[in-house]
């Protein structure tokens, strides 16, 4: 049976904006020792505006913009709609065929016939594509057509009011280390880090390699310590679903996260997290 002083705890929390989907998960947030954070959407707003486009010459910058918006046009990714935002045109979407999203790349697909890439360098370099790098810090979404380098949309993020508090107030609840893991690249990866006061840093990871992250830092922890993994289920469900308690960014999150999640943080503030361990150290104390 679970003791009544749970169901104070649930409640209390479900007051904050956090949903707790058991007891169990309640009582696991007292042993925390590693918090394991996705970027995008989780410590970083996940809505991207579009800073800069290049081009190699032959497309204009609007070309650019263009092919890219009708490439992302099925995508929900956050790119996608920051990109979509700058055309801000209509997609004519008869005109798309072949369309194939690469979880941690991008997307391939035909346009007016035409293959278009727009993506990360790792699918660049996947497509023998020669691309041109500028020397801006933001994340990159190159483009290509039929084969050939067109330019590139430099987008940048910015991290949540809250998060570098939030990283801050997990040290005071005794957490041992946070951690950052992410698609994105590293220097990308690196200066949200910094800027946040986050331990470890591990960048251009695709969505399995972030699920073998997880496992190693768990391989670390103590018997009875627990890991927690906090995203937005845009490409991070598989770690979620194995980090010993799951949370989800429940207004940003996929319905896959909110789905698969141990907890759902329904007002997508990372600062929840210690609010949710300090709740569960209350509960403790009430409960034994
Ligand atoms: P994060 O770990 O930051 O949440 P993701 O795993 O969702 O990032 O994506 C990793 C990287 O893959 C992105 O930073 C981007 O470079 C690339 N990518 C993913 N989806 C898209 C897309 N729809 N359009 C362009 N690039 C994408
Ligand atoms: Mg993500």
């Amino acid at each position: 049976s679970i003791p009544l002083g749970f169901f104070g705890g649930i409640g209390g929390a479900s007051k904050s904006g956090i949903l707790v989907k058991g007891s169990n998960y309640l009582e696991a947030l007292n042993d925390v020792e590693y918090v394991v954070f996705d970027k995008t959407g989780t410590l970083t707003k996940g809505v991207f505006d579009v800073t800069e486009v290049n081009t190699n010459g032959s497309f204009t910058k609007e070309e650019v913009i263009e092919y890219a918006a009708f490439a992302e046009v099925y995508s929900n990714h956050p790119i996608a709609e920051s990109i979509l935002r700058a055309y801000n045109k209509d997609v004519n979407k008869d005109s798309i065929a072949d369309y194939e999203e690469i979880a941690g790349h991008g997307i391939k697909v035909r346009v007016d016939g035409k293959e278009v890439l727009a993506g990360n360098a790792k699918l660049m370099n996947k497509e023998n594509i020669l691309y041109q790098e500028v020397n801006t810090v933001g994340t990159f979404v190159f483009v290509a057509v039929d084969k050939q380098f067109a330019g590139s949309i430099v987008i940048s993020d910015e991290v949540k009011e809250d998060a570098k508090q939030a990283i801050q107030a997990l040290k005071e609840v005794s957490v041992k280390k946070t951690v950052m893991l992410t698609g994105d690249a590293k220097k990308v990866g690196e200066a949200v880090g910094q800027k946040l006061g986050v331990d470890e840093v591990y960048a251009e990871l695709l969505p399995h390699q972030k699920v073998e992250e997880l496992e190693r830092i768990d391989a670390t922890k103590s018997s009875k310590g627990k890991v927690i993994f906090v995203g937005d289920g845009i490409n991070d469900t598989p770690v979620l679903a194995r980090a010993d308690i799951g949370m989800a960014m429940g207004g940003l999150g996929s319905d896959a996260a909110i789905e698969t999640a141990d907890i759902v943080i329904m007002t997508d503030e990372p600062s929840k997290i210690p609010t949710a361990i300090k709740i569960a150290k209350r509960t403790r104390k009430i409960v034994w």
